[in-house]
């Protein structure tokens, strides 16, 4: 499942240039049994089978002692020695963009996957945290695995070229992207706004600022709540309240 989002885009050049390693884990490699059993059904009876724990906590280790030898990414950005065991299941905390920022200055990450029902409640003994990538239940933890290692893959130096545009994504600041448009200047009838081909770099800046204010305060009044506007910020959100 993991070959083809690593081997493609932006994960694969970051590999190419050493930012990020990948070190591929098959939990049944760490099985006793000649039909490498790595699920069994539950105590107390009922649907679907549930994954070892002592088959997880084997996993768990070697991939710890592995991970040492590994090199680390070479993004020039002095790594956070700490080495964090996550574990992905639809019960644990919500992914967020600070979350991934937090990762992405960690040396190593272990993401445990789960599959069928679920995982041996021990489990979450061994893990430093769970988390959860949305109130949804998905079969297996592969990919939110993968959308884990996606998003925090942006945030180490070096992997997205322009930087920039990573501080301007949605959530960076607290607030949601402003809109962006390209050729043609109209389609079917829509034009874009004018102010983007006035040439008016501080114009430009300044109506995406409220583009993305405006988005926030309509699509994710949430954020907005906690976010600190500053007296630019505030004058625009002004501006959009009286006008809209
Ligand atoms: N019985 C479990 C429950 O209701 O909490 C669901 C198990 S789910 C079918 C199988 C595996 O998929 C989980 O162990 C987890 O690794 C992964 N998974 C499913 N949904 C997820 C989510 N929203 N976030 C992270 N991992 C998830």
């Amino acid at each position: 499942m993991f070959q083809g989002p690593l081997s493609e885009s932006l994960l694969k050049k970051a590999q190419e240039k050493g930012l990020i390693v990948f070190n591929l884990v098959n939990i049944r490699d760490f099985t006793t049994d000649k039909h490498k059993t790595a699920d069994d059904s539950p105590y107390g009876g009922g649907a679907g089978m549930v994954m070892k724990v002592d088959v997880i906590a084997k996993a768990i280790e070697n991939t710890k002692k592995n991970s040492e030898l590994l090199p680390a990414g070479r993004h020039g950005r002095t790594p956070n020695s700490e080495h964090r065991t996550i574990l992905l299941c639809p019960t644990g905390k919500l992914l967020t963009q600070e979350k991934v920022l937090e990762f992405s200055k960690l040396k190593n990450l272990t993401l445990i996957c789960g599959h069928y029902e679920g995982i041996d409640e021990r489990v979450r003994e061994l893990v430093d945290e769970e988390i959860s990538i949305g109130d949804y239940v998905l079969t297996g933890g592969e990919l939110p695995a993968m959308i884990l290692i996606d998003a925090v893959a942006r945030h180490i130096p070096g992997v997205v070229k322009e930087e920039e545009s990573v501080i301007k994504d949605s959530f960076f600041e607290g607030l949601l992207d402003h809109p962006s448009y390209t050729k043609p200047e109209e389609f079917e009838g829509k034009k874009i706004p004018e102010v983007l081909t006035s040439g008016h770099h501080k114009d430009i800046e300044r109506w995406r600022r409220k583009e993305s204010l405006r988005k926030t305060l309509y699509q994710r009044p949430d954020l907005l709540a906690k976010f600190t506007p500053s007296a630019e910020d505030r004058s625009l959100l002004n501006e959009i309240i009286q006008n809209d």
